[in-house]
């Protein structure tokens, strides 16, 4: 079989057909039992639209003619397909560091989400969307500007991963190494899609399979949801956006803060070390006058000890919001240092993108968005 290109450029269009790609897996089960297959039918449709990104139900040579024909002729298959790419100037890039791409994917109903490459010496990072927009509205996040328009299902979060990959190999000639739900919307809000595509995305049979120790799920704290990963038995890591271990000023920042007051959050992320064995990481995004002060670091160093955390301290991207500035100079140092002088695991994240609008928190998509057709 020859190997199938996902850009979508040569997929049998059948807007009249309702798109196979919108049904989960069970879904999947369903129609089959309905068609009068047996079980092992649906795992095997399943394959053949993700492993083999079959784009033709002719293409599925396993099942017998019948079947192709009675699939054919009541579904079409609809990938999400590239809309726009855009990548960093190699001069505005961070000293020393390999320009990120920015991509616009169009999904079946014509709605635009943003997927980011980053990619570094060691890494390539996918960066992708669980939603389009955001209902949370933190105040420093552009895509929480644009509102919360619907969720993804679990084949358009898969799908900005396979076109990706193939965009990683174009563009830097290497694959993708990593992945994280840090793009559009809060993943947890989100959550039987973003597993379901979890476990489309490491099945290891597939032709397309990563490692879930490659994956983060990123979120600003949703407790009960938090419960629900710890549980879940995946080895996936897990970010939280703390950005500030005040609870008036967490609020500010982030309105949803004000549901899982901090020490909430604490007993949340005790637990999830307790069940996974694994820390969390704190991202903390320092914003001048707001959250860098010395007391803020002290803050932060106590919230972290109190279970098993690492610390990533992310550069805010002043094009977003002029409300707020980076943290910067002395003040960053001085922060830094308190943490380290804790005792705590400390990584400083440079942003990438920011100029093709990539960087975190910079996600939201222009155009396209009214939920109509094209
Ligand atoms: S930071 Fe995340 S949770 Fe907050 S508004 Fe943006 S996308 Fe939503």
């Amino acid at each position: 079989m020859p190997e199938p290109s996902f850009s979508g450029a040569s997929k049998p269009f059948d807007d009249a057909l309702p798109n196979i790609r919108e049904l989960n897996r069970q879904e999947l089960e369903h129609l089959m039992q309905r068609l009068g297959q047996p079980a092992y039918r649906a795992r095997q449709l399943h394959q053949w639209l993700y492993s083999h990104q079959a784009l033709s139900f002719e293409d599925m040579t396993s099942f017998g003619k019948k079947l192709r024909e009675q699939l054919a002729g009541s579904w079409a298959i609809r990938p999400a397909t590239l809309d726009a790419t855009e990548t960093e100037p190699a001069q505005c890039a961070a000293p020393g560091a390999i320009p990120t791409s920015k991509f616009l994917v169009k999904l079946d109903d014509g709605v635009l989400i943003e997927s980011v490459l980053i990619p570094s010496e060691e890494r390539m990072t996918a960066c992708i969307s669980s939603q389009v927009g955001c209902a949370l509205r933190c105040t420093f996040c552009a895509t929480g500007q644009m509102g919360f328009k619907r969720d993804l299902v679990a084949p358009e979060i898969t799908d900005q991963v396979f076109l990706l990959q193939q965009e990683a190999h174009r563009l830097y000639g290497r694959g993708i190494t990593n992945t994280v739900f840090m793009g559009m919307g809060e993943p947890l809000l989100n959550l039987d899609n973003v597993f379901e595509s979890i476990s489309t995305l490491t099945e290891q049979e597939y032709r397309f399979s990563i490692s879930e120790r490659k994956i983060t799920i990123s979120t600003v704290g949703l407790v009960p949801e938090i419960g629900r990963i710890a549980t879940s038995g995946l080895k996936t890591k897990l970010a939280i956006s703390l950005h500030s271990a005040d609870q008036a000023t967490r609020e500010r920042m982030m309105p949803v803060a004000a549901d899982y007051p901090l020490d909430e959050l604490s007993r949340a992320i005790s637990a999830y070390n307790t069940k996974t064995g694994q820390p969390v990481t704190l991202v903390y995004m320092l914003l001048e006058g707001i959250n860098d002060a010395p007391e803020d670091a002290r803050k932060l160093a106590r919230f972290a000890k109190r279970g098993l955390c690492k610390i990533n301290l992310i550069d805010y991207n002043a094009i977003v919001n002029l409300k707020f500035r980076p943290g910067y100079g002395s003040a960053k140092s001085m922060f830094i240092e308190r943490l380290l002088d804790a005792g705590l695991h400390v990584t400083v994240r440079k942003s990438q993108g920011a100029t093709i609008n990539a960087a975190c928190g910079q996600l939201a998509t222009r155009s396209g968005n009214d939920g109509a057709k094209p």
